[in-house]
């Protein structure tokens, strides 16, 4: 991008930062795209608006399912011009800097967005759309509460009232954050998990959450008419309905597509293409990646809260062994007692089970009330040793995720 186009100060910005991103890359430490995002943002605090500005971009922003909703967004934005995404998942500020710093010329930006700087980084970028997921309870200890979440994501809509919002019409929460928005698709991804939806958004009183869309009896607010849903394996929307051939498993990441594709169609791309590109994703960073170690094939699953954990359970309804992974570091949230919340009554007869991670001994008191027999060992892969020989699914939480990740590709690089 030319300087002229940015002005000098963030042309020097960006520079310095794509310096001190090379650099980290060549010492080993590996987080090149995040350093030069915060380098570039220390020296130019408005770098983001300036490079975001001419472009159209799409923030995707909710407890769960983000990442994997980017990627939907972005291979879908990819048939229609160049998209710079932040598909690393580092979905702070720095994080999004640095996708539109190494994609200088792409006229499309698809920006996963932790919810919590939703506001910052809306008032940076000024969103074509706001594709809004869900809202559930993360981390126990991260100091925020679902319904404070809701209320500084609406201050944030506000000030964008020309931003098209895709909203979950299935979640309360997120109904309650965008009702002070003009412009909204709504979309019925459904929602395995209300338990932190609490009551209802305008009145507090509980919900009927039973069969059919949920409604408050005292107020008589109700589940918003959605015109994008889901449909046997494919998707609903204004235009008809078109069927969706994921590599990806479960139910939850066809309603991911189901978002992608509301947003990407609100861009121009219709949803046939849209469709296409998305059933062509794999494993998404790292995600639902298969690698074969020794006598074993596992499968990688993330799950990082009790939301992320009921909704991948029933995708290891068939598994002959599971490996479930636990740490709880602060990236995790120091505190367990969310495991008390997961049903995993619902991991399958016979299977074989093992838990291990840092906290290998939380997660086994756990399922010994939930009368799952299993086998405990604190190190994840020395646990697949007290498996069968074949597939393994293993479930774990963000810190485990990464940390096997890395001993695996360390393995596979020797
Ligand atoms: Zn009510």
């Amino acid at each position: 991008m030319a300087a002229t186009a940015i002005g000098p100060r963030t042309a020097v910005a960006v520079r310095a930062g794509r310096m001190a991103g090379a650099l980290s890359r060549k010492v080993g430490l590996g987080a090149g795209a995040i350093i030069a995002g915060r380098v570039a943002l220390r020296l130019d605090g408005q770098a983001l608006s300036r490079l975001a500005a001419g472009r159209r971009v799409v923030l995707v922003s909710g407890t769960n399912g983000k990442t994997t909703t980017s990627h939907m967004t972005a291979a879908a934005l990819r048939t229609a011009a160049p998209v710079a995404h932040n598909d690393t998942g580092a979905n702070m500020p720095d994080g999004a800097l640095a996708a539109l710093m190494e994609q200088p010329d792409a006229p499309l930006a698809v920006i996963e967005v932790d919810e919590l700087h939703l506001g910052a980084v809306a008032d940076a970028v000024h969103p074509a759309a706001v594709v809004l997921l869900n809202l559930s309870r993360d981390q126990l200890d991260r100091g925020t509460e679902v319904h404070a979440v809701a209320r500084s994501l609406a201050a944030a809509l506000r000030r964008h009232p020309d931003t098209l919002v895709v909203a979950n019409a299935d979640d309360p929460v997120v109904v309650g954050a965008v009702q002070p928005s003009h412009r909204v698709v709504w979309v019925a991804a459904g929602m395995s998990w209300l338990a932190d939806a609490g009551g209802c958004p305008r009145c507090g009183r509980r919900l009927e959450t039973g069969v059919g869309p949920w409604r408050c009896t005292n107020c008589g607010m109700t589940r918003p008419t959605p015109t994008w849903g889901l449909d046997e394996g494919a998707v609903r929307h204004p235009g008809g309905r078109t069927e969706v051939r994921l590599t990806l498993p479960g139910r939850f990441n066809l309603g991911n597509a189901a978002f992608a594709m509301a947003a990407a169609d609100a861009l121009g791309v219709p949803p046939d293409a849209a469709a296409t590109a998305i059933a062509g994703l794999g494993s998404i960073a790292g995600r639902y990646g298969v690698h074969r170690r020794g006598p074993h094939e596992l499968r990688l699953m993330l799950a990082k809260n009790p939301a992320g954990w009921a909704e991948t359970l029933p995708l290891l309804a068939d598994a002959r062994a599971v490996l479930l992974v636990v740490n709880a570091r602060e990236a995790d949230g120091r505190d367990t007692s969310w495991l008390w919340d997961v049903p995993f009554e619902q991991l399958p007869d016979g299977a074989a089970v093992a838990v291990a991670g840092e906290r290998a001994a939380d997660v086994g008191l756990r399922l010994s009330y939930a009368d799952v027999s299993h086998a405990t060992e604190p190190d994840p892969l020395a646990a697949l040793a007290l498996l069968p020989p074949g597939q393994v699914q293993v479930v774990a939480n963000y810190t485990a995720f990464l940390s096997i990740r890395r001993r695996l590709a360390t393995e596979e690089a020797a």
